[in-house]
């Protein structure tokens, strides 16, 4: 049987330059629509069970970070459930995944993907559970919906709002396993920490920011090749809708806490970023960043201080980034937090390396960091 390679599926992306020898295989990464950046990839090998073979992405040099290949495996699945990593190496320009396909088909990703059709899940999975609003706020570019949960624990007066959203970078998808798993605990009636959490704040959780670019194979843009996370100073509707639109309804709602989930290709650690370039910056907002960092530290064996990028220096923030317009704007702790797509190296999984489970994890654990935030803010 010949060997096939395809990728016209939901987040697919590679194009086959020659798959004649499976020693040889030759591949590339496409850029996402209308921009130079390209990293993730995402495509089905077929016709190559029991086969070893050699899979080289040959313009991975040219990648948005050519660091994040270094020390770094891509990951493999024969029933698109379960994304083992494989060994890679990165040299001459060229990423190398040597694999032996143990199925006639095995799917190869950048990381763990999740599909528009698993986000479709996990909207009607969380709109089950009471006090859940789906609300579209628009649509984007390839007229997909901006799905919104509101998420309400009762009629207190005086709540707070908190805002937590995930994956302006659709390539980032351990994002979106971070809201797996972060929801499943918020919505979970039997979670005393979440209860009371729902209790005091009105929770507004975009699950994913960027639709467009997740169905496309992107890695950093939307459709029409905007960083969102680049677009919060001025969205517009017809060049960065996902922004404009969330923007739009945080100022209605106010913002008491805003999280935005990310993930980052070079750095093997859990961290958080953001906030401290801001011109307005307060004794409050840095005394609530410490507040929600040591809870997480207590809260989770997988989130570090040590690395992570520098602060900004003070009123020189890049006022484009989501948080920090949002910490600028409505004066509250806004944070980045920044997932790897290699490991945590503090905790290396030699297996799964970071892993969805350990994303899903990770994302429940913030709930006790928000609730501290929450006490503090009383
Ligand atoms: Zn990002």
């Amino acid at each position: 049987m010949p060997l096939h390679v395809s990728c016209n599926f939901d987040s697919g992306n590679i194009v086959c330059l020659s798959a004649d020898d499976p020693a040889d295989i030759r591949l590339e990464i496409a850029k996402d629509n209308q921009s130079d950046f390209y990293m993730w990839f995402h495509f089905r090998l077929t016709g190559a069970k029991g086969t070893p073979c050699t899979l080289k992405i040959m313009n991975a040099a040219g990648a948005a970070y050519p660091k994040g290949w270094e020390d770094y495996r891509a990951v493999a699945s024969t029933d698109r459930e379960t994304w083992v990593r494989v060994p890679t190496s990165y040299a001459d320009g060229v990423l190398t995944i040597e694999h032996t396909p143990a199925t006639d088909a095995v799917w190869y990703a950048y990381f763990a993907p999740f599909s528009m059709e698993r986000h479709a899940d996990l909207v009607a999975r969380a709109q089950q559970a009471d006090g859940v609003t789906l609300d579209v706020l628009g649509e984007t570019l390839d007229g997909q919906a901006m799905d919104l949960l509101r998420i309400d624990g009762g009629p207190g007066s005086e709540k707070r709002n908190f805002w937590a959203i995930a994956r302006q970078h659709p390539g980032e998808s351990m994002a979106e396993w971070w809201m797996e798993g972060f929801l499943a605990r918020l919505l979970d009636p039997a979670d005393r920490t979440a209860r009371a959490l729902r209790e005091k704040a009105t929770f507004h959780v975009v699950p994913n920011m960027n639709p467009d670019g997740s169905r496309r194979g992107h890695l950093r843009t939307n459709a029409g090749g905007a960083n969102l996370n680049r677009e919060w100073s001025e969205p517009a509707m017809d060049r960065s809708p996902e922004v404009f639109l969330v923007r739009q309804r945080m100022q209605t709602t106010g913002v008491d806490f805003c999280l935005d989930v990310h993930g980052d290709e070079a750095l093997p650690y859990n961290f958080l970023a953001g906030m401290m370039g801001i011109p307005s910056l307060s004794e409050t907002q840095k005394a609530l960043q410490k507040v929600f960092s040591d809870a997480l530290l207590a809260a989770s064996p997988d989130f570090q201080t040590k690395y992570g990028y520098p602060d900004a220096k003070p009123g020189k923030g890049n006022m484009t980034l989501c948080s920090n317009w949002v910490a600028e704007e409505f004066g509250c702790l806004a944070l980045t937090l920044e997932m790897p797509f290699k490991d945590n190296a503090d905790r290396p999984d030699a297996t799964f390396g970071w892993s969805p489970a350990r994303c899903k994890a990770f994302g429940a654990a913030h709930l006790d960091a928000m609730a501290a935030v929450l006490a503090a803010l009383d």
